[in-house]
């Protein structure tokens, strides 16, 4: 290798890593195609939705997620997509709103949250939201009243989160798809409401 490997794109800085895992027989390229494949086409903030949904409903649930995320997410079916990893359910409520953040690159749960959105990787989001969460929230377009804490949790490969919105002031009579609905990317990184 030459030169500074940490000062390359991230994209060469991946296409390097493939080739050397090709080169030493660990895997072939097709095999890591049908790898990414898989990730990318199940990824999708519509299954941290259904999370938050089913704990809108159940508030047993809500409860086990909040203890125990990864066996929370293995109870809807998303246990392959979740290992490797501590998945964190960070509750919002009336008092305290959650808001997640990887300081460091971006880390954060893709295949309940859907593929990043590029403010998320930005430097600007990942400093400034730790020192003026209220200001970036505005900016959001989420102004929360003056006596609500914000707390800011930083992930990392290792622990990741999601955030666990407010319900609706009324969830009888909605099912769960509905609910569901009602819940965006935003929403489950803290950028917005719900
Ligand atoms: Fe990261």
């Amino acid at each position: 290798m030459t030169g500074n490997h940490a000062e390359l794109p991230v994209a060469a800085r991946v296409r390097s890593l493939e080739e050397r895992l090709i080169a030493a027989g660990l895997i072939t390229d097709d095999e890591l195609d049908g790898i990414l494949t898989e990730v990318f086409e199940s990824a999708s903030p519509a299954n941290g939705a259904r999370m938050v949904a089913r704990a809108w409903i159940d508030r047993a649930y809500a409860h086990r997620l909040i203890a125990d995320g990864n066996a929370a997410a293995e109870e809807l079916g998303f246990a392959a997509e979740t290992t490797g990893y501590l998945l964190k359910a960070v509750e919002n409520t009336p008092a305290v709103h959650n808001v997640i953040v990887c300081t460091l690159c971006s880390c954060y749960p893709t295949a309940l949250l859907g593929p990043s959105p590029s403010w998320y990787k930005s430097f600007a989001y990942r400093s400034r939201v730790v020192r003026e969460p209220r200001a970036v929230l505005a900016e959001f377009g989420l102004e929360l009243a003056e006596g609500t804490e914000i707390r800011v949790w930083d992930a990392n490969s290792e622990t990741r989160y999601l955030v666990l919105p407010r319900p609706p002031e009324s969830v009888s009579g909605m099912d769960e798809g509905t609910l569901a609905s009602l819940v965006t990317r935003n929403g489950l990184i803290g950028t917005a409401a719900c």
